[in-house]
């Protein structure tokens, strides 16, 4: 069964800590972004697995799911960066664009 998550909530935390996976069995680089009512969610850079809550991440049974969401926490990570190297704070969830409010982009994503 597959179990989508939609979520209007906005990140209020995102970061980049060092932290212990337990399938990698070390500390790795991890993405971590917490959303109110929802917690931490955290996808470690090294294996893919991602954990909610303190809840490990259901894994996908397709081919190259590890790769896919380590690729994806990447891009989420380089987005808030550039977003916020240009003054744009995406834990903000909506910012001013030319004039008007519009969602942050990891609302359009997925
Ligand atoms: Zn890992």
């Amino acid at each position: 069964m597959t179990l989508i998550h939609v979520s209007w909530t906005n990140y209020t935390q995102t970061k980049l800590p060092v932290l212990f996976c337990p399938t990698c069995k070390c500390k790795r680089r991890m993405l971590a972004r917490f959303q109110d009512w929802y917690g931490w969610s955290s996808t470690c850079l090294s294996c893919g697995d991602g954990w909610e809550g303190g809840e490990m991440r259901e894994r996908p049974a397709r081919p190259r799911w590890r790769q896919e969401s380590i690729a994806h926490a990447k891009a989420a990570w380089l987005t808030y960066k550039t977003e916020k190297a240009r003054g744009r704070d995406l834990n903000a969830g909506c910012y001013k664009l030319g004039g008007t409010v519009a969602p942050a982009p990891w609302i359009l994503e997925a």
